[in-house]
């Protein structure tokens, strides 16, 4: 998405570590204009798909999330990120490994939210080595709901996640891919 990619070279910002940062206009500062274009190419993408719930993962996720599930006309599912194990039986649950902090974290959807019928399409702003993606995949196997697809705002397409998501058969579709990124610059698949 030439829109994406353009903003991505004008504010976007290399750090250590293969981290990108958006903050001005993805991932604390939000350009929700922005977000409606990525909103309508998801849809060009998973119109035909019957969507019935958007899942996503707190908290960067939800943004785009909330305008996507606008143009698609349903509800969102936000997993949150808990540190305490649920014990009640009543929520889905699953283990991340966070990128941008290492460490390991449970996250958590209500059974009540997730329902066999249902048709998933997950959305996240960053596609990395996959752990958010393949733990959200998870809770809607567990519900047994239908994953129709993964919408992603940034793939880091030299990161392992999209290639090890794709060959499991789950359809991730991102709307700027990123082949190469160093202080020096940002290219694009
Ligand atoms: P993964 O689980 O695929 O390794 O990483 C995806 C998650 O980590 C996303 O939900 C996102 O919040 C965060 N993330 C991964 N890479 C980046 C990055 O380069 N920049 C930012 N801001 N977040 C990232």
């Amino acid at each position: 998405m030439q829109l994406l990619e353009e903003r991505i070279l004008r504010d976007g910002k290399v750090k250590d570590g293969n981290v990108l940062k958006v903050d001005s206009f993805l991932n604390h500062q939000m350009d929700v204009k922005l977000f409606g274009e990525m909103a309508k190419e998801f849809y060009n993408l998973f119109k035909d798909e019957n969507i019935t719930k958007i899942l996503t993962i707190e908290a960067s996720g939800i943004g785009i999330a909330c305008i996507t599930a606008q143009v698609f006309d349903c509800p969102v599912i936000f997993a949150k990120k808990s540190k305490t194990k649920n014990i009640a039986g009543d929520v889905y649950t699953a283990r991340v490994e966070s990128f941008t902090h290492g460490a390991f974290y449970d996250i958590i959807v209500s059974k009540e939210f997730l329902r066999p019928g249902d048709r998933v399409l997950i959305i996240d702003d960053f596609l990395a080595n996959g752990a958010a993606l393949t733990g959200l995949s998870s809770l809607v196997s567990d519900a047994g709901a239908t994953l129709v697809g993964a919408g992603i705002a940034i793939e880091k397409a030299f990161q392992p996640g999209g290639e090890l998501l794709r060959s499991k058969g789950v359809r991730v579709e991102s709307l700027a891919r990123i082949k190469s990124m160093s202080s020096g610059g940002i290219e694009f698949c």
